[in-house]
């Protein structure tokens, strides 16, 4: 591929936002990593898979056929089939992610999916996740790791959820990201040759400024 564009970080940052429009203006393919976990979580929830048995998850991590569209403009995931971009984003998928993706079978069955879709993306592509820089795409041409505090992030997913109690929602946030940091298997986590954004004080533009800069260097 022309070029390959890590993006890691934890939730909350801009990092879907800032990812998809880096790709739509350098013409770049997209894949979020995050709706590939919560696919896969969605299905173990959905077919009744015991998530706080790490064995039955591996046992069943072979099973789903999960597929991403990868245009910038209009991303897509499907799982056996079925459209699942709305079903990925309940409370209940959200809650349960953590545990599915912290099973190592699991990682090795998505890890594989997402260096096959890198390798064929010709023109390039953005991708965005926890563990890209480090495990995924150790070669990628850039890697950028995007933070923000507690406060800016928890302010900017309670505004996606509109309405949502933003106290709880910083309290989840936490605790998801805390989980997927202690994690055994590449955690979240930052790469040595990782850019870091601070995107605390920055709005969204100011920060797909900054990436496509770095891109273009
Ligand atoms: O990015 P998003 O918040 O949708 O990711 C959902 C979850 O998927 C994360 O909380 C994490 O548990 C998992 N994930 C991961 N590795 C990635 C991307 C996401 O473990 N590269």
């Amino acid at each position: 591929p022309a070029v390959i564009v890590a993006i890691d970080g934890p939730s909350g940052t801009g990092k879907s936002s800032t990812s998809k429009a880096v790709a739509a203006k350098l013409g770049l393919s997209y894949l979020d990593t995050g709706a590939q976990y919560r696919a896969i979580t969605w299905w173990m929830v959905t077919n009744g898979i015991d998530i706080t048995d790490p064995s039955s998850i591996a046992d069943a991590a072979g099973k789903p056929e999960i597929v991403s569209g990868t245009d910038p403009s209009a991303p897509t995931i499907t799982v056996d089939g079925t459209d699942v971009a709305g079903p990925i984003r309940t409370q209940e998928v959200t809650s349960k992610v953590s545990a599915v993706s912290a099973v190592p079978e699991v990682r090795a069955r998505i890890t594989e999916l997402q260096r096959s879709i890198a390798s064929a993306a010709e023109q390039g592509i953005v991708v965005e996740g926890r563990d890209i820089g480090t495990t995924v795409l150790p070669d990628a041409d850039l890697k950028i790791f995007l933070t923000a505090s507690p406060e800016a992030r928890a302010a900017r997913r309670s505004g996606e959820l509109k309405g949502a109690d933003v106290n709880a929602t910083r309290e989840a946030l936490i605790k998801r990201d805390a989980a997927d940091s202690s994690r055994k298997t590449s955690p979240l986590a930052k790469a040595d040759d990782a850019v870091e954004v601070d995107t605390s004080d920055l709005t969204l533009q100011q920060v797909i400024e900054c990436v496509v800069t770095l891109v273009e260097e």
